[in-house]
């Protein structure tokens, strides 16, 4: 089943001011959107980054891989490093850690991979997850994504969720997002506040909701003592301690005495990081990405080593459109070592370019769709009005620093920080 066309389309979605390690969001998240068209008429659907450089890479690939099988996906992964070849992104996409020639890979085949499995599902009727192996769950948990944040952009562009800098308000956007889409696990995004600060709001949510996990992830703003110190502080409210501090070493140096386990989706993020990290005990968790591990069945594939070794397998998350959850929750479910509530920024959007009503959060959770491919169709008018913005943002790339100067001119981003 040939593809007879290849189309790339950036879009752009209105993104609140959610603060990280980096600075803040911009006020628009930039995706962009694959549709590889077969010679019978099926459309693929593929998602992922928005920036000139991954759109400069992935626009190579679109005319080579032309006139090949949608089921030959060695040889999709051969068209792609004929393409990529010696090419390195720069850009980390959103703190996921280091950049390299096989990650730069992994990443633009990880794109193509999807669109192709959409549209061999959509050949043979059936789900991608089955084409995965089948469902080992009929529903992917999600966790709670809380952000500290600002009230307003810039541009004085407000939203639902106000200004969040204190344990207090922290508690309330957990409310507020819980009543909403009944998440049972919580995830704060962390190194933006001091340390003290951030071990209050996660005491004051331990108190808020008994019983549910909760986890922490301050992207290597801390040195090692302080972690070390976070973790004591921590013990019994922790599901897990997420990148506490940089590095494969800061990591093993933490996991040694920290009670709970670390996870990670900055120090271990391509095959090549897995034996260092294995081999110095630097992890309990991996957060898997299928945008930047090579695709859907490469996640397969980690999740194996994973299971191997001993560790856990989570999902991390950038902000995303409905193609990508839907990839989500088909590889999610079709790995059954996945067994920790994924991340997703999805409560963050107010729009997509997917016809709604597909991917619904009932109790924290959406139920992987039953229809052919990944079961999410188009909807051309959100897509062209995502495309509009994309023109209208100015935004090239991912810029949390410069845009967090407007805020605190003084800023520099907080890495190992305290
Ligand atoms: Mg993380």
């Amino acid at each position: 089943m040939k593809i007879r066309e290849v189309s790339i389309t950036p879009v752009a979605f209105a993104d609140p001011p959610l603060l990280n390690v980096m600075g803040v969001h911009e006020p628009w998240a930039l995706r962009s959107v694959l549709r590889l068209t077969t010679e019978d008429g099926i459309v693929g659907l593929g998602e992922s980054y928005g920036d000139a450089a991954f759109l400069e890479m992935a626009g190579r690939v679109a005319p080579r891989i032309v006139g090949h099988d949608v089921f030959d996906l060695p040889g999709l992964r051969a068209l792609v490093a004929a393409a990529v070849s010696g090419s390195v992104f720069t850009d980390q996409h959103g703190l996921t850690g280091a950049f390299s020639g096989d990650k730069t890979l992994a990443t633009v085949c990880a794109f193509f991979e999807v669109a192709a499995l959409d549209a061999q599902g959509r050949a043979l009727g059936r789900p991608v997850v089955d084409l995965l192996g089948g469902a080992a769950r009929e529903r992917v948990d999600f966790s709670a994504y809380l952000f500290y944040k600002y009230g307003e952009h810039r541009n004085g562009r407000g939203d639902d969720w106000g200004d969040v800098r204190t344990p207090e308000s922290v508690v309330d956007e957990a409310r507020q997002m819980i009543d909403q889409y009944g998440f049972r696990s919580i995830k704060l995004k962390g190194g933006v506040l001091p340390p003290d600060q951030e071990i209050a709001a996660m005491r004051a949510l331990a108190q808020a909701f008994p019983g549910y996990p909760l986890r922490v992830d301050p992207n290597g703003a801390w040195q090692v003592d302080t972690s070390i110190r976070v973790a004591k502080e921590l013990d019994g409210v922790l599901e897990y301690l997420e990148d506490p501090t940089p590095g494969i070493e800061g990591m093993a140096a933490v996991a040694e005495q920290a009670s709970m386990p670390l996870a990670t989706n900055m120090c271990v993020v391509r095959f090549a990081d897995l034996p260092p990290a294995i081999a110095r005990k630097s992890v309990g968790i991996v957060l898997s990405d299928h945008h930047y591990w090579g695709g859907l069945r490469q996640t397969q594939a980690l999740s194996v080593l994973c299971e191997t070794f001993g560790i856990g397998l989570s999902m991390h998350s950038n902000s995303h459109l409905g193609i990508s959850l839907a990839a989500m929750v088909h590889v999610a479910a079709a790995t059954p070592h996945l067994t920790y509530a994924c991340d997703t920024h999805w409560p963050w959007k107010t729009e997509d370019v997917i016809v709604p009503g597909v991917l619904e959060f009932v109790d924290g959770a959406v139920a992987v769709p039953t229809t052919p491919g990944l079961g999410v169709e188009l909807d051309p008018d959100a897509l062209a009005r995502g495309h509009e913005n994309f023109l209208r943002s100015g935004q090239t790339a991912r810029d949390d620093a410069t845009y967090m100067r407007h805020y605190e001119p003084n800023f520099t981003p907080n890495i190992a920080r305290w």
